[in-house]
């Protein structure tokens, strides 16, 4: 198992899972799930003693605090004490769902996430922001606390829809543009069937780990992974504002199309990021930027009335605070 070391915790990569599982130290231990990672993902752990497995209804729909409620209640009827732990076995649902629940429960249990999707492996399962919806705004209610471990083991991607694995090459070509020109040439050089996944996982989980350990509370360094989401969630937003959605990876690879636009790139460069994500991702319609300047607008980002943009600066480099009025967009 390769290791990553990030604050107090490490995040583990391969396959031998069970190496890592050993939680002789905890009193009771639940196993967090939703029913496609129950139907999909359980029988793929050692079975461990004193566990519950609680099951939650799949979806962002489902992360807001009736949920907890119900999570909140299984611990208190099972008798989980301070010395218990949640193991997240999913998506990044999961995850931020399960680290705040933990996090909060009897002021703060162990959680450890085992991350199934592609989007929790390379993003949500570490970096400590944990938390829940709170009327329908997304992410309003949550801590900074980081898991006690992460282990992270490709084999639970066999089962995953192929568009939430594809979509997760939002944050995958994010982290190339903003950090590692390397990655930039191994993505653009390959088809997405052809990449050493494993390799492509421990390099963004690298990249992100890296700007995290200089700026975990995003007062700067931490920014630059915002590259392409100004845009991309005014598009989410707009996608609902429409009565459908639209997979936050999908909505990151459309922002970045119109986060090329007013970064500081050759024309070469920018043909060449629009080019790839065009050719390789099929994305739903990029809505006209008229439709989106009422939700950039609110940008929970923005500062005196002016909207605040990470943006590159050359591929491989991203800079922070980069202030537009909106009528500059
Ligand atoms: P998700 O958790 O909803 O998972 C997507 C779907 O795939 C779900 O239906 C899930 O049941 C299913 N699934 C997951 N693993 C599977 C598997 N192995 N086999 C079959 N089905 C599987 O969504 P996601 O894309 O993983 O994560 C999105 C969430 O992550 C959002 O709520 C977002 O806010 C959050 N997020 C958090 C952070 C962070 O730093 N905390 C970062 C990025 C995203």
């Amino acid at each position: 198992m390769e290791e990553i070391k990030s604050y107090d915790y490490s995040i583990w990569i391969g396959d031998n899972l069970a190496s890592k599982l050993n939680f002789n130290t905890y009193s009771k231990i639940a196993i967090l799930v939703d029913e496609n990672t129950r139907k999909h993902c359980l029988s793929l752990i050692p079975k461990l003693n004193n566990t519950i497995i609680i099951e939650i209804s799949s979806g962002e729909k489902n992360k807001n605090l009736k949920t907890c409620n119900l999570i909140w209640n299984i611990l208190l009827k099972n008798n989980f004490d301070k010395n218990s732990v949640i193991i997240n076995l999913g998506g990044g649902v999961i995850c931020d769902i399960g680290g705040f629940c933990a996090s909060s429960y009897k002021r703060g249990i162990d959680y450890i996430n085992l991350p199934t999707s592609l989007l929790a492996m390379v993003d949500a399962s570490f970096g400590g922001k944990i938390g829940v919806n709170y009327n329908n705004y997304k992410n309003q209610i949550g801590f900074f606390k980081n898991p006690k471990q992460v282990i992270i083991n490709q084999k639970f991607l066999s089962t995953l829809p192929l568009d939430e694995f594809n979509s997760a090459f939002g944050e995958i070509v994010k982290y190339a543009l903003i950090g590692d020109s390397k990655l930039w040439k191994i993505l653009i050089k390959n088809n997405i069937q052809n990449l050493n996944l494993k390799d492509i996982i421990a390099k963004s989980i690298k990249l992100k780990n890296a700007i995290i350990l200089k700026d975990f509370r995003e007062n700067n360094e931490r920014k630059k992974l915002n590259f392409g989401h100004t845009f991309g969630h005014a598009i989410e937003s707009y996608y609902i504002s429409q009565g459908t959605a639209i997979l936050h990876g999908n909505a990151v690879l459309l922002g970045i199309l119109y986060e090329l636009e007013i970064s500081n790139l050759s024309f070469e460069e920018k043909t060449a990021i629009k080019n790839y994500i065009l050719k390789n991702f099929q994305l739903p319609d990029l809505p006209k930027k008229n439709k989106l300047v009422s939700f950039i607008q609110k940008d929970k980002k923005n500062v005196h009335e002016q909207v605040n943009f990470s943006l590159l600066n050359g591929i491989g480099n991203c800079t922070v605070d980069n202030l537009f009025k909106i009528n500059e967009l």
